[in-house]
């Protein structure tokens, strides 16, 4: 019995001490961040001096060149590209549209939908359709939709705490409306911005189309215009909506995902990811999205370094390539995994914005998920009070089938869908404070993955 006690006591002592351990070694992470943090002026850089990086453009190449370099610069212990092919789509001349009521033409700032085709060059006008929800559409049939414009108007839930959840309720609308309205003779498809506010900027964001239905053209509409449109439909039914866009869809190009290691001193084949994705919208310095992820990833090693910290397990910092468009980056990331026999222990991904922490959303299984929870009064001080069952991030998501679990940063969301996609999402809407709270914030979640296992 004596034996049993003496026990227990030397375990919770030992509990103890490494809790204290754990607890030094995160405010010195927080200290290292805030005090000297590099993210911000880092992010600078990516968004004025490089700015929007969309797949195959010359943006997202100025960025591989300067995250690649700028990881170099930090001593990390190896800097490499990962070869990928990328969609390359172009939005070319600015998009033109209005609605008429007779000979009065009201403008709307619309902006096409990322993968959609262009209009005639003398743009498509027609008759319009409003409508909440693909049911809606269905039941009104191809007598009433053929040859007009379908308005998908339902907007973002704001009576979601989670704006995310509000998104997710949203979002079919901008990826599948033009195919489900060009299953029914529709000669094109607008839909209200995913957005939160009330602005006149429009928010731009994939679409796809099924196989074996016709391609229409497919554009987003401000909030305030999507508003107005509506309004004058319920007085003017008989008006028409004119738009013209001129993008297109060119051959794939070549790019590339880059990634910096800190090489694991005692279990070097265990490899720890921190990431976000180095691709962002035409429209937009892309300051949140994903700016904002990439810098904190690569401050989480600068950290460790400058603390001189030396992982037991290997961590990379990856910048993953086009996640907006097609997710070639992630995709490849993981079957490069794959195929080089990779143990991917953990991954953590930042892509829901620059702002204040909350938590982390984890994948993985429930013994898995348990094995965080020790680490949680570790972590609550810093405000990171949401940590359980979650979502992990696009990018790090195809790593899931090798059984990597996955880590989704959550910062407050309040704010990003002001912002997301739309030319409103810049530097200046970036605050340093949040930014490396958040950079700190993945460091001693990476650093608590690297001391402890999964
Ligand atoms: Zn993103």
């Amino acid at each position: 019995m004596k034996k049993t006690i003496t026990l227990l006591f030397s375990l919770v002592v030992a509990t103890v001490q490494a809790q204290n351990a754990d607890s030094v070694a995160i405010r010195s992470i927080y200290n290292e961040t805030l005090a000297h943090g590099k993210s911000y002026e880092w992010l600078r850089h990516l968004t004025k001096q490089i700015g929007p990086r969309l797949s195959g453009s010359t943006g997202a190449q100025k960025a591989v060149d300067w995250t690649k370099q700028l990881m170099e610069q930090q001593g990390f212990d190896r800097v490499f590209l990962q070869e990928v092919m990328v969609p390359h789509w172009v939005r070319g001349a600015k998009e033109e549209a209005y609605f008429r009521i007779g000979s009065k033409k009201t403008t709307v700032p619309i902006a096409a939908l990322g993968g959609s085709v262009a209009t005639s060059p003398k743009g498509v006008e027609a008759g319009v359709i409003e409508v909440k929800s693909f049911p809606e559409l269905r039941a009104l049939g191809a007598e009433k939709v053929k040859g007009k414009i379908v308005f998908f108007n339902r907007p973002m839930d704001p009576t979601k705490i989670n704006t995310f959840e509000a998104y997710s309720g949203a979002v079919e609308q901008r990826a599948n409306g033009a195919t489900e309205a060009a299953k029914l003779g529709a000669v094109g498809a607008i839909v209200r911005s995913m957005a939160s506010n009330a602005d006149d900027s429009p928010h731009t964001g994939g679409m796809r189309y099924a196989t074996g239905v016709p391609l229409i053209p497919t554009a987003a509409v401000s909030t305030n215009g999507a508003d107005l449109l509506s309004k004058s439909l319920k007085e003017n039914p008989g008006l028409t909506f004119y738009f013209k866009q001129n993008c297109e869809s060119l051959p794939d190009a070549k790019s590339y995902n880059v990634v910096g290691e800190l090489r694991g001193s005692e279990k070097p084949d265990e490899i720890i990811v921190v990431g976000g994705h180095l691709d962002s919208w035409d429209l937009a310095e892309g300051a949140h999205d994903d700016g904002s992820g990439c810098v904190q990833a690569i401050e989480v090693l600068r950290v460790m370094k400058a603390l001189g910290y030396k992982p037991k397990r290997t961590i990379r910092a990856v910048m993953f390539m086009n996640e907006e468009n097609g997710l070639r980056g992630g995709v490849k990331y993981a079957d490069l995994a794959k195929q080089n026999n990779e143990k991917h222990i953990a991954a953590v991904e930042s892509d829901n914005g620059g702002f204040t922490p909350r938590g982390f959303g984890i994948v993985g299984t429930p013994a898995q998920r348990a094995k965080v929870d020790p680490w949680k009064p570790l972590l609550a001080p810093y405000g990171l009070a949401e940590i359980g069952a979650g979502s992990g991030g696009a990018d790090i998501g195809p790593l899931a089938q090798l059984g990597t679990v996955l880590f989704g940063f959550k910062p407050d969301s309040q704010r990003y869908f002001d912002y997301h996609h739309a030319s409103v999402d810049t530097f200046e809407t970036v605050s340093k404070r949040e930014l490396e709270l958040g950079a700190a914030s993945m460091a001693a979640l990476v650093y608590l993955l690297d001391t402890h296992g999964l």
